[in-house]
Protein backbone atom coordinates (compact mmCIF):
# COMPACT_ATOMS: atom_id res chain seq x y z
CA UNK A 1 0.00 0.00 0.00
CA UNK A 2 1.22 3.53 -0.93
CA UNK A 3 2.53 6.02 1.94
CA UNK A 4 -0.34 8.11 3.37
CA UNK A 5 0.79 11.79 2.73
CA UNK A 6 -0.47 13.72 5.07
CA UNK A 7 -0.02 17.89 4.56
CA UNK A 8 1.43 20.13 7.35
CA UNK A 9 0.64 23.83 7.64
CA UNK A 10 2.16 25.50 10.95
CA UNK A 11 4.08 28.65 10.46
CA UNK A 12 6.53 27.68 13.79
CA UNK A 13 9.37 25.91 11.98
CA UNK A 14 10.12 23.81 15.40
CA UNK A 15 6.68 22.63 15.62
CA UNK A 16 6.35 21.97 12.01
CA UNK A 17 9.90 20.11 12.22
CA UNK A 18 8.51 18.06 15.69
CA UNK A 19 5.57 16.76 13.86
CA UNK A 20 7.20 16.03 10.17
CA UNK A 21 9.74 14.27 11.77
CA UNK A 22 6.99 12.08 13.86
CA UNK A 23 4.63 11.41 11.18
CA UNK A 24 7.56 10.33 8.75
CA UNK A 25 8.74 7.74 11.50
CA UNK A 26 5.30 6.60 11.47
CA UNK A 27 5.62 5.87 7.65
CA UNK A 28 3.81 8.67 6.47
CA UNK A 29 4.57 10.52 3.93
CA UNK A 30 4.97 14.73 5.00
CA UNK A 31 4.68 18.00 3.07
CA UNK A 32 5.71 20.59 5.63
CA UNK A 33 3.94 24.64 4.78
CA UNK A 34 4.65 27.54 6.43
CA UNK A 35 1.92 29.63 5.24
CA UNK A 36 -1.61 28.94 4.02
CA UNK A 37 -1.12 30.63 0.67
CA UNK A 38 1.62 27.44 -0.03
CA UNK A 39 -0.82 24.80 1.26
CA UNK A 40 -3.64 25.79 -0.63
CA UNK A 41 -1.68 26.25 -4.17
CA UNK A 42 -0.70 22.33 -3.11
CA UNK A 43 -3.86 21.37 -2.28
CA UNK A 44 -4.96 22.31 -5.94
CA UNK A 45 -2.64 20.34 -7.29
CA UNK A 46 -3.81 16.89 -5.50
CA UNK A 47 -5.13 16.42 -2.00
CA UNK A 48 -3.47 14.18 0.59
CA UNK A 49 -4.84 11.96 2.75
CA UNK A 50 -5.49 14.06 5.76
CA UNK A 51 -4.39 17.88 6.88
CA UNK A 52 -2.41 18.88 10.29
CA UNK A 53 -3.48 22.49 10.24
CA UNK A 54 -2.10 25.04 12.83
CA UNK A 55 -5.09 27.68 12.89
CA UNK A 56 -3.32 30.84 13.10
CA UNK A 57 -1.01 31.15 10.08
CA UNK A 58 0.18 34.93 8.60
CA UNK A 59 -1.63 35.77 5.71
CA UNK A 60 -4.48 33.73 5.25
CA UNK A 61 -5.30 31.63 8.44
CA UNK A 62 -6.04 28.01 8.91
CA UNK A 63 -10.07 28.56 9.41
CA UNK A 64 -9.85 29.74 5.53
CA UNK A 65 -7.67 26.91 4.40
CA UNK A 66 -10.09 24.64 5.97
CA UNK A 67 -12.74 26.33 4.20
CA UNK A 68 -11.20 26.41 0.46
CA UNK A 69 -10.45 22.83 0.60
CA UNK A 70 -13.96 22.10 1.86
CA UNK A 71 -14.89 23.56 -1.75
CA UNK A 72 -12.41 21.76 -3.77
CA UNK A 73 -13.70 18.54 -5.45
CA UNK A 74 -13.06 15.64 -3.31
CA UNK A 75 -11.85 17.70 -0.26
CA UNK A 76 -15.13 17.16 1.83
CA UNK A 77 -13.33 14.29 2.57
CA UNK A 78 -10.28 14.30 3.51
CA UNK A 79 -9.59 14.55 7.36
CA UNK A 80 -8.43 17.82 9.40
CA UNK A 81 -7.03 18.15 12.69
CA UNK A 82 -6.51 22.09 13.64
CA UNK A 83 -3.60 22.99 15.80
CA UNK A 84 -4.76 25.65 18.29
CA UNK A 85 -2.64 27.61 21.03
CA UNK A 86 -4.67 27.79 24.85
CA UNK A 87 -7.08 29.98 25.05
CA UNK A 88 -8.24 30.23 21.55
CA UNK A 89 -11.64 28.05 22.48
CA UNK A 90 -14.09 30.14 20.83
CA UNK A 91 -11.63 29.59 18.06
CA UNK A 92 -12.46 25.99 18.33
CA UNK A 93 -15.90 25.84 18.00
CA UNK A 94 -15.13 28.22 14.71
CA UNK A 95 -13.04 25.50 13.55
CA UNK A 96 -15.49 22.24 14.14
CA UNK A 97 -18.23 24.44 12.05
CA UNK A 98 -16.18 25.15 9.33
CA UNK A 99 -15.20 21.71 8.96
CA UNK A 100 -12.05 21.06 11.08
CA UNK A 101 -12.54 17.21 11.90
CA UNK A 102 -10.27 17.24 15.81
CA UNK A 103 -8.17 19.43 17.04
CA UNK A 104 -5.34 19.77 19.47
CA UNK A 105 -4.30 22.22 22.12
CA UNK A 106 -0.77 23.00 22.10
CA UNK A 107 1.71 22.02 23.38
CA UNK A 108 0.45 18.47 22.52
CA UNK A 109 2.75 15.19 22.51
CA UNK A 110 3.35 14.01 18.58
CA UNK A 111 2.19 10.51 19.91
CA UNK A 112 -1.03 11.64 20.78
CA UNK A 113 -1.55 13.95 17.47
CA UNK A 114 -0.05 10.50 15.63
CA UNK A 115 -2.73 8.57 17.21
CA UNK A 116 -5.49 11.16 16.38
CA UNK A 117 -4.53 11.36 12.71
CA UNK A 118 -5.18 7.26 12.87
CA UNK A 119 -8.78 7.67 13.97
CA UNK A 120 -9.39 9.93 11.47
CA UNK A 121 -7.80 7.72 8.70
CA UNK A 122 -9.20 4.70 9.80
CA UNK A 123 -12.84 6.38 9.79
CA UNK A 124 -12.15 7.37 6.26
CA UNK A 125 -11.19 4.00 4.84
CA UNK A 126 -14.03 1.88 6.59
CA UNK A 127 -16.84 1.45 4.27
CA UNK A 128 -18.45 5.05 2.93
CA UNK A 129 -21.67 4.80 4.74
CA UNK A 130 -19.02 4.62 8.06
CA UNK A 131 -20.85 4.02 10.93
CA UNK A 132 -24.89 5.29 9.78
CA UNK A 133 -26.21 2.23 7.94
CA UNK A 134 -28.07 3.59 5.22
CA UNK A 135 -31.00 1.45 5.76
CA UNK A 136 -31.32 3.22 9.33
CA UNK A 137 -34.26 4.79 9.81
CA UNK A 138 -34.99 9.02 9.62
CA UNK A 139 -35.19 10.78 12.71
CA UNK A 140 -38.17 13.29 13.17
CA UNK A 141 -37.81 15.15 16.63
CA UNK A 142 -39.06 18.26 17.75
CA UNK A 143 -38.91 19.82 14.72
CA UNK A 144 -35.63 18.54 13.73
CA UNK A 145 -34.95 15.72 10.97
CA UNK A 146 -31.75 13.61 10.53
CA UNK A 147 -32.19 11.73 7.39
CA UNK A 148 -28.83 9.38 7.41
CA UNK A 149 -28.59 8.15 4.16
CA UNK A 150 -28.17 11.97 3.00
CA UNK A 151 -26.66 12.79 6.44
CA UNK A 152 -28.67 16.02 6.02
CA UNK A 153 -30.31 17.96 9.19
CA UNK A 154 -33.06 20.27 8.97
CA UNK A 155 -34.64 22.18 11.42
CA UNK A 156 -38.50 23.21 10.59
CA UNK A 157 -37.78 22.71 7.10
CA UNK A 158 -34.64 24.67 6.66
CA UNK A 159 -31.57 22.82 6.29
CA UNK A 160 -28.62 23.08 8.58
CA UNK A 161 -24.85 22.44 7.95
CA UNK A 162 -23.26 20.12 10.04
CA UNK A 163 -19.58 19.14 10.42
CA UNK A 164 -19.22 15.19 10.30
CA UNK A 165 -18.84 14.83 13.76
CA UNK A 166 -21.66 16.94 14.93
CA UNK A 167 -23.99 14.79 12.19
CA UNK A 168 -22.77 11.59 14.11
CA UNK A 169 -23.55 12.96 17.62
CA UNK A 170 -26.86 14.70 16.58
CA UNK A 171 -27.67 10.81 15.34
CA UNK A 172 -26.59 9.22 18.21
CA UNK A 173 -28.37 11.58 20.79
CA UNK A 174 -31.59 11.97 18.55
CA UNK A 175 -31.76 8.31 18.02
CA UNK A 176 -32.95 7.72 21.61
CA UNK A 177 -34.39 10.73 23.06
CA UNK A 178 -34.31 11.35 26.66
CA UNK A 179 -31.53 8.61 27.46
CA UNK A 180 -28.33 9.76 28.76
CA UNK A 181 -24.90 9.39 27.60
CA UNK A 182 -21.22 10.18 28.62
CA UNK A 183 -19.28 11.86 26.95
CA UNK A 184 -17.17 8.91 26.48
CA UNK A 185 -20.16 7.08 24.66
CA UNK A 186 -20.63 10.12 22.78
CA UNK A 187 -17.28 10.10 21.96
CA UNK A 188 -17.31 6.71 20.97
CA UNK A 189 -20.08 6.92 18.59
CA UNK A 190 -18.91 10.09 16.80
CA UNK A 191 -14.72 8.59 16.05
CA UNK A 192 -15.02 5.33 16.61
CA UNK A 193 -13.40 3.09 19.67
CA UNK A 194 -10.32 3.41 20.74
CA UNK A 195 -10.60 6.80 20.24
CA UNK A 196 -8.36 9.28 23.39
CA UNK A 197 -11.45 11.06 24.87
CA UNK A 198 -11.36 14.37 26.09
CA UNK A 199 -14.15 15.96 27.70
CA UNK A 200 -13.54 19.22 26.47
CA UNK A 201 -13.91 17.69 22.89
CA UNK A 202 -17.21 16.46 23.58
CA UNK A 203 -18.37 19.89 25.01
CA UNK A 204 -16.67 21.63 22.50
CA UNK A 205 -18.72 19.72 20.26
CA UNK A 206 -21.74 19.73 21.63
CA UNK A 207 -21.35 23.81 21.92
CA UNK A 208 -21.17 24.13 17.76
CA UNK A 209 -24.48 21.48 17.90
CA UNK A 210 -26.53 23.75 20.33
CA UNK A 211 -25.82 26.58 18.02
CA UNK A 212 -26.52 25.57 14.99
CA UNK A 213 -29.76 23.75 16.02
CA UNK A 214 -31.01 27.49 16.94
CA UNK A 215 -33.90 27.30 19.41
CA UNK A 216 -34.48 23.72 18.97
CA UNK A 217 -30.77 23.22 20.43
CA UNK A 218 -31.61 23.65 23.85
CA UNK A 219 -33.14 19.88 23.84
CA UNK A 220 -29.41 19.07 24.42
CA UNK A 221 -29.18 18.91 27.88
CA UNK A 222 -26.35 18.26 30.15
CA UNK A 223 -26.41 16.16 32.76
CA UNK A 224 -24.42 16.84 34.97
CA UNK A 225 -21.98 14.73 36.60
CA UNK A 226 -22.91 12.47 33.60
CA UNK A 227 -23.07 13.81 30.32
CA UNK A 228 -26.09 15.02 27.49
CA UNK A 229 -29.01 13.51 26.86
CA UNK A 230 -31.78 14.79 23.85
CA UNK A 231 -35.58 16.05 25.51
CA UNK A 232 -38.07 15.19 23.20
CA UNK A 233 -40.31 17.06 25.33
CA UNK A 234 -42.80 14.57 25.55
CA UNK A 235 -42.25 14.65 29.65
CA UNK A 236 -42.33 18.79 29.88
CA1 LIG B 1 0.75 29.73 14.30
Amino acid sequence: MARETIFVVEDEDDILELISYNLTREGFSVKGFGCGEDAVKALQTGLPDALVLDLMLPGIDGMEVCRRLRSMSGGAGVPVVMLTAKGEEADIVRGLENGADDYMVKPFTPRVLVARLRAQLRRRHSDPSSILDKSEAIIEIAGISIHPGMRTVTVNGKPVKMTASEFKALYFLGSRPNWVFSRYQIVEAVHGENYPVTDRSVDVLIVGLRRKLGEVGNRIDTVRGTGYTFRDGHND
